[in-house]
């Protein structure tokens, strides 16, 4: 296994649309088991293949405190259930900030596993926040958009200011 290097906002890459997944050699489930790794070593709880610059539609998720309860959902779509909750979130492409954005509390996923198999689940409070947040970066959308111009611009200031201390 191997850890990918993370896109950064602003770099325009994490806004393109990603691909649908229509063929499940072992490839897919490298990327996956890699991708989990890269998450795990970040820390982060969820990630989406547009943030390692692979343009295809595949999320990781894992909300568990242990690091054991792995979630990999490829092609996912999603049905919001009931209302939107105030929640704030962070992202591994965009670091340092912490913003409230709102989302459904509760979601249905359909999606396939890593060989293809249809599976369907529901997910209620953090597990479905962050299922949200990671679809959206495979629509090139990230948890930043949510927000107003004027708290956006302070946050590009900010990351500016970060990259060049760093
Ligand atoms: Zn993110």
């Amino acid at each position: 296994m191997s850890l990918l290097r993370i896109l950064h906002h602003p770099d325009p890459r994490l806004r393109t649309k990603a691909k649908a997944i229509t063929e499940f050699p072992p490839e897919v489930a490298t990327l996956a088991a890699d991708m989990l790794e890269t998450m795990y070593a970040a820390p982060g709880i969820g990630l989406a293949a547009t943030q390692v610059d692979v343009h295809q539609r595949l999320i990781v998720v894992d909300v568990s405190e242990n690091n054991d309860e792995p979630y990999v959902l490829i092609n996912p779509t999603l049905k919001l259930i009931g209302e939107n909750i105030p929640w704030e979130e962070g992202c591994l492409s965009v670091p340092g900030i912490y913003e409230t954005v709102q989302r459904s509390e509760h979601i249905e996923v359909s999606a396939q596993d890593v060989t293809g198999k249809e599976i369907t689940m529901q997910a209620s409070g953090i597990l479905a926040i962050c299922i949200q947040h990671e679809c959206d970066h495979l629509d090139g959308k990230l948890f930043v958009d949510y927000l107003s111009s004027l708290k956006r611009s302070r946050i590009n200031k900010k990351l500016k200011k970060n990259k060049e201390e760093a």
